[in-house]
């Protein structure tokens, strides 16, 4: 186990060390997505921004199915003959990238509402896979018109219009639930046609997802709304793609990226109101299944608060007040010898406990010992678990502070690369317009080129790289973190 771990850890290292060596080529990096750069003609390309970012400078007008307009823009392939996008889309989304020119203007359509496919949350999402993913060329533009012929319904979240509203719970989502593959976080189930939609954007994942059967009504944990930018969901989706770099590169599913951050993240209560959270609100199953939802165990993060009972002669083994009256207390009953010398009255314990009970191992050393009578046995498993216990603690305390540290810097550098590309855009836009071009009803001239009109993004690409390598050495911190843990479930806990 280690070894594989190790390996892991070196695989991933290696992945940092190329992406170093490229830094500097090609437009943007084989990372995780860049947030979109405010205001720059790719605006509509990017993930949905958390909290103030600005909106995509030009909206669509044309999300909502319309008849009666003969102006279409699509991709010549017959395949994708269903793959609508409007002038004004065009213009601002797809014109100032370097996939300008696969696109044609259709034949009129009949006489259908037809709705701009650009508009489109994970349209969008596409895009900026194309945009910030694709270093290697494995994907194509029709990537845009397989994501937005996606057959899987829609989010039961899709129409929320702000952060305020309740995740919607439903029975059922059109075609079932799923959760992370061999890794489920409890509560944290995402519908069929948001996942479908991920597997098409990253193929390198579509196999670190799983159905599941939910006994009740459940939410989407994902809100893919056209109406606004969810900043969890696009925080979430973010570490889905570092999952789709790291499997890129391993060659297998590997998600723990995903589960690691989910677990450190639990979600909030939506819009901040007051009051009683429901659990409609928070995402996932109706039922929260924590283990320690009782409140009363504080299993491996130290509790002040609390109370906990401790043996006389041994006082690293700590045990909450509800694992002693499952374990400990039918033993007293029964006169075992071990468990009476357990101090019947619980107390807090101002410099914090951890309960040494709550797990399967623990619980199985415990009747082994009260079988024998052998306290030295129990001494030792108890003084082994402390120091492992110790050990992660610092562990994961120093790699979340690097992880941190490593996000904040890429996003100064994110922050510079926004205003880079801003600056190359204006430049770029200026000199457009002194060449006479860039009006809306030109669009339909495809292959024209305008000397200095093309932007130059060098400055922006090899910022943006940066930021991708730190938010890599970022995931690698995280990924270790969710290494130390899944090593403490398997050999300690
Ligand atoms: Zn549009
Ligand atoms: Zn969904
Ligand atoms: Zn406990």
């Amino acid at each position: 186990m280690r070894r594989f771990l190790k390996a892991v850890s070196n695989e991933l290292n290696q992945v940092g060390g190329q992406l170093q060596q490229q830094a500097g080529g090609g437009f943007g990096n084989y990372g995780p997505p860049q947030p979109p750069p405010p205001g720059s003609g790719f605006g509509g390309f990017g993930f949905p921004q958390p909290a103030a970012a600005p909106a995509s400078a030009v909206p669509c007008p044309r999300k909502q199915p319309q008849i009666g307009f003969t102006d279409w823009i699509g991709l010549p392939d017959p395949r994708f003959g269903a793959f609508n996008v409007c002038p004004s889309c065009y213009n601002s989304v797809i014109r100032p990238t370097p996939y300008a020119n696969a696109f044609v203007t259709k034949a009129a359509p009949p006489n259908v509402p037809i709705r701009c496919d650009m508009s489109r949350y994970w349209v969008k999402m596409a895009g900026l896979v194309l945009m910030t993913m694709n270093q290697d060329g494995r994907y194509d533009i029709s990537l845009l018109a397989r994501v937005a012929g996606v057959n899987g319904g829609e989010c039961p979240n899709a129409q929320l219009t702000s952060e305020m509203q309740p995740l919607a719970v439903v029975a059922q989502p059109p075609w079932g639930w799923y959760t992370i593959i061999g890794n489920p976080i409890p509560g944290w189930t995402v519908c069929a046609s948001c996942v479908w939609h991920i597997q098409t954007c990253l193929p390198a994942i579509a196999n670190g997802f799983a159905p599941v059967q939910l006994p009740g009504q459940a939410s989407c944990a994902l809100v893919p709304s056209d109406h606004y930018d969810d900043a969890r969901t696009a925080e979430m989706l973010r570490y889905v793609a570092t999952c789709a770099v790291a499997s890129a590169q391993l060659g297998r599913v590997e998600m723990s990226q995903l589960v690691s951050w989910l677990r450190q993240n639990p979600p909030r209560q939506r819009g901040g109101a007051v009051g009683h959270p429901s659990s409609s609100s928070m995402g996932g199953y109706q039922q929260q299944q924590q283990p320690q939802s009782n409140g009363l165990c504080p299993r491996n993060h130290p509790s002040t608060t609390l109370r906990c009972h401790t043996m006389q002669g041994l006082f690293d083994f700590t045990v909450c007040e509800q694992c002693y009256a499952d374990v400990i207390r039918p033993d007293t009953d029964q006169g075992v010898a071990l468990a009476r010398q357990f101090e019947p009255n619980p107390a807090a314990i101002p410099s914090g406990f951890t309960c040494q009970l709550y797990s399967d191992r623990m619980r199985r050393v415990w009747r082994e010992a009260t079988s024998t009578g052998d306290v030295q046995y129990l001494r030792q498993k108890v003084s082994e678990r402390r120091a492992k216990e110790r050990e992660l603690q610092m562990k994961t305390t120093q790699l979340q502070q690097q992880a941190a540290q490593l996000r904040q810097q890429a996003e100064v550098q994110q922050h510079l690369a926004a205003n880079a590309m801003r600056v190359s855009a204006n430049a770029a836009s200026t000199n457009s317009m002194l060449a006479g071009v860039g009006v809306i009803h030109q669009v339909d001239a495809f292959h024209y080129t305008v000397p200095n009109g093309v932007p130059d993004f060098s400055q922006t690409t090899q910022l943006n790289n940066q930021a991708t390598m730190l938010k890599v050495q970022a995931a690698q911190a995280e990924c270790q973190i969710a290494m130390a843990e899944e090593e403490w479930k398997r050999y300690w806990e």
